[in-house]
């Protein structure tokens, strides 16, 4: 039978798909020797069979029991028991982090009996007995019982009125006890129940159902995370920061997530369990005045974090404990961080000598780099500065203030850029926290949910604004010097500088970009940047290039780094006042008007290439010759019926149009009168592009022109164009290769015969995957893919990442075929996946020769080149 629960001695850091990274890590800590409260973890594997089936995992129960047996011997109390209780918590913890946005229950195991044996165990403290006990119901009654946290929130806040929750004495806790049940009982029918083992069987299966949670489906569904690995679950033996003063709760980095700054790092909140820091129910204070209040405990945390870090070899955060002055490790992992400090913390470590640079080129991620090329706001700009808060995430945002996730959504949905104000965000913020263009709140640091999760996103985030007074009521905030900004006023926010401007800040390229573009390289991030990005280029085997087709384009992709043009789509250069040309070449009744609409095009086409080839500087330019359906580029069928069924000046060309315009329609335009099949037709078309392309790199010293051919299914379809070609060739005195896409399923099933005819094979992705998907690649996207990612059809839209299962496969078919026909047949790949992370990494284990990708992907895909290089076996880009 499979072992489905494991004691944190038994796991370690590598068992994150089983265990979670968070039971990963505790059994990682426990075996360094450091203080964890003992406990274990049920697997991600009995929560992945319990939503499959219905129901947990035959001889889960016993396992359970047999592991709590020994942590009650260990801890030499029993779960719950009246006189002397062990309490416990329950804590979820996949694979991937997703902070906040799965459940947790603390103290586990308290009832009207075991609250006094608490107490005494205490040392007669009923004041936090009680706490304790109310905060168990408030927390099992939300997420396990389903009630409406609110009710909790409101019965507490009108105890408290203008107190703190730490101002509540023993009397007011136990009244509020009776309360709490009160409410359980008029929301469930039942009362609360009061069985310590049937409290934590509810709470696991609870933290199990939260993995279906909605706001973890859309997390899962912005940070790509499938949506089948399930959620481990961690029992540990509760430790208590809320006895009194000489206890508390805090989180910490080993170095400044946000700018990755060297030097300790976090939050402390003084009598309080762990749900209050992230909570923001009071504010925390920085991590250093713990010096001052317990020098023993922070100086052992000192220590601790430098062996975390040393371990690691990492920034890590962690969660910690201090109970009567003793500290407790609650959780560690490899912390997120802003882009900008990966960077410099992977460049950093390796000047500590921990890591190497091959290390660090692994340790930053190709979106990482993605965002630090978004634009800042530009210094010199005018700027009416309101507030400055905390730095949360950084970035340059401009948007309408918005004061709920529903208007962030309502508006976005409208077109407009938003930025969401909240006094704190929580986990049912996400949705508009997705949708807004930046995040501001009034209250909360850098740990708090705001900040964790925009950091995440990449998100720009201005966190802890004190001095806003933000009234979500009104939909409006009130900055110091009486400034009111109301639902729809223009803000802008620096997440990183952590200021706040009144109005629209215009907004400039990025230092990064700069340097892309050819600047020296200035402060320590754009050095960071550098270095890693010329290991990745001296590690890398894939070659990068462009998907350019206008020479801007191409001087730009050259610029970033392209080492050659891929994929030049010809059909722009058939738009634009070419359309009138195109319109005569699709109503020529005869051979000579034919060629009269091709001559006239073919100047105009060699105009085009000559500048390609001029920017391109004798690297290699592969020109696609046209690929979309015809009617394309004429006029839309619904507006020329109208115009010829009303207009008093309609003219025989109109007509003669329209009847085209009929003749052309088809039905699935995708599989329709387009690529090679254009070529096959249209007696001519080709012939004139091929003759521009070759008359072009004729006029340009050093041209290298790559002929491709879209579309074609057959050999025998790129046959006759490539006879066509070579002959054209030949005549101008012009050398090229003749190559295809492979785009079509069949294509890449027959590549050995296609192998034959073709130098070279560059693989169309969008096509291929609409192919072999069957998903129209204009619609399904928004028509229902939401649907698929909610039922986990698949993580992420295979337009986005390629599917290795199976146009992968598709891919490895042709590439295995097409080689053993042509060991020097060049392999690419021109697909908008020629851009993305993991399509890079996969491109890399397959064998191709370059990606190619637009512009603005370029240092992403070559940095995700050299890490592919460098990690052979790690084909995680998270
Ligand atoms: C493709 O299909 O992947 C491709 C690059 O061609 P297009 O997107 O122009 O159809
Ligand atoms: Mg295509």
């Amino acid at each position: 039978m499979a072992k489905h629960v494991y004691d944190f001695t038994e796991g370690n850091r590598n068992l994150k798909d089983l265990l979670g990274g968070k039971g990963a890590n505790l059994a990682e800590m426990t075996n360094l020797g450091l203080p964890v409260p003992p406990g274990f973890t049920i697997t991600s594997e009995a929560c992945r069979h319990y939503l499959a089936a219905g129901a947990v995992p035959d001889g889960l129960d016993q396992e359970v029991a047999g592991h709590l047996d020994a942590l009650e011997k260990k801890m030499g109390r029993k779960l719950g028991q009246a006189d002397d209780p062990l309490l416990v918590s329950v804590r979820s913890g996949a694979k991937f982090s997703m902070p906040g946005m799965m459940e947790t229950v603390l103290n586990i195991g308290l009832n009207d009996e075991s609250v006094h044996g608490l107490a005494k165990q205490a040392g007669g403290n009923e004041r936090f007995a009680w706490d304790s006990y109310r905060r168990l119901i408030q927390m099992f009654g939300k997420t396990v019982l389903d009630i409406d946290g609110d009710l909790f929130e409101r019965a507490l806040d009108e105890l408290k009125g203008r107190r703190q929750d730490t101002d509540l004495d023993a009397g007011e806790l136990q009244g509020l006890v009776k309360t709490y049940k009160g409410i359980v009982r008029e929301q469930t029918g039942k009362d609360f129940p009061a069985d310590p083992l049937e409290q934590m069987r509810l709470a696991v299966m609870a933290v199990f159902d939260s993995w279906n949670a909605p706001r973890a489906i859309l997390y899962r569904r912005q940070e790509r995370i499938p949506a089948d690995l399930g959620t481990a679950v961690n029992i540990m033996a509760m430790v208590f920061g809320n006895y009194g003063d000489d206890s508390g709760t805090g989180v910490a980095f080993t170095r400044d997530p946000g700018s990755g700054r060297q030097g300790i790092y976090g939050d402390y909140l003084q009598n309080a369990q762990g749900e209050d820091v992230v909570a923001g129910i009071r504010n925390t204070i920085p991590l250093e005045e713990l010096e001052r209040i317990d020098k023993h405990s922070y100086d052992e945390l000192l220590g601790i974090m430098q062996t975390l870090e040393t371990h690691y070899k990492d920034l890590c955060d962690i969660e910690f404990t201090i109970e009567r002055g003793k500290l407790w490790m609650l959780q560690t992992r490899v912390g997120k961080r802003t882009a900008g400090a990966a960077f410099r913390i992977a460049t950093q470590l390796v000047d500590q000598g921990l890591i190497t640079l091959d290390d660090a080129v692994t340790r930053v991620t190709g979106d990482q780099l993605a965002q630090l090329m978004f634009p800042r706001f530009d210094a010199g700009a005018e700027k009416k500065k309101i507030a400055k808060g905390m730095n949360a995430s950084p970035g340059a945002a401009v948007g309408k203030a918005v004061f709920s996730s529903e208007r962030a959504v309502e508006l976005t949905e409208q077109g407009e850029d938003v930025i969401l104000v909240r006094r704190e965000t929580n986990p049912d913020d996400l949705s508009g926290m997705i949708a807004a263009k930046g995040i501001l709140t009034s209250r909360g640091g850098k740990t708090s949910h705001a900040a964790v999760v925009a950091r995440g996103m990449g998100k720009t985030c201005v966190c802890g604004a004190e001095e806003l007074e933000v009234n979500t009521r009104d939909g409006s905030f009130t900055a110091p010097d009486g400034v009111v900004v109301s639902e729809g006023d223009v803000i802008s926010i620096d997440g990183t500088t952590g200021e706040v401007f009144l109005g629209e800040v215009p907004v400039v390229p990025s230092a990064v970009v700069e340097y892309f573009e050819g600047a020296e390289p200035g402060d320590e991030l754009v050095k960071a940047v550098d270095r890693i990005m010329r290991h990745a280029d001296a590690a890398r085997r894939l070659g990068v290039r462009a998907n350019a087709d206008t020479p801007d384009d191409a001087a730009r992709a050259r610029r970033f780094g392209a080492q050659g043009i891929g994929l030049c789509r010809t059909e722009h250069m058939f738009l634009g006042e070419r359309r009138q040309l195109v319109e005569d070449l699709v109503l020529a009744s005869t051979d000579e008007e034919r060629q009269a609409a091709l001559d006239a095009l073919e100047p105009l086409q060699k105009a085009d290439f000559v500048r390609i080839f001029q920017s391109m500087e004798g690297d290699p330019v592969t020109i696609r010759l046209i690929d979309p359906p015809l009617h394309e580029f004429l006029p839309d069928i619904v507006d020329l019926s109208v115009k010829v069924a009303t207009s008093p000046d309609v003219t025989e060309k109109d007509r003669k149009l329209l009847a085209a315009v009929k003749r052309l329609h088809e039905q699935n335009p995708m599989l329709g009168l387009r690529g090679v099949r254009l070529g096959l037709v249209i007696p001519g078309l080709f012939a004139m592009q091929v003759r521009a392309i070759a008359q072009a790199a004729k006029e340009v010293p050093g041209a290298r022109p790559e002929i491709m051919i879209p579309l074609v299914a057959a050999v025998q379809e790129l046959e006759s164009v490539r006879e066509e070609a070579a002959k054209i060739l030949a005549e101008v005195g012009v050398e090229a290769l003749i190559g295809t896409m492979i785009e079509v399923p069949r294509a890449a099933l027959t590549a050995g015969q296609i192998a034959e005819a073709a130098e070279f094979f560059s693989f169309g992705t969008n096509d291929l995957t609409q192919m072999a998907w069957g998903f129209s690649r204009d619609d399904v996207e928004s028509s229902f893919f939401h649907r698929y990612l909610d039922l986990g059809i698949f993580g992420v839209s295979p337009f986005e990442t390629l599917d290795r299962e199976g146009v992968g496969r598709l891919i490895k078919i042709a590439v295995e075929e097409g080689r053993a026909v042509r060991p020097d047949l060049r392999l690419g790949i021109c697909g908008e996946h020629g851009g993305d992370p993991d399509s890079v990494h996969f491109c890399h284990e397959v064998g191709l020769d370059y990606v190619s990708c637009s512009p603005f992907r370029i240092p992403v895909a070559r940095l995700e080149a050299g890490r592919a290089a460098l990690s052979d076996t790690d084909s995680d880009t998270r």
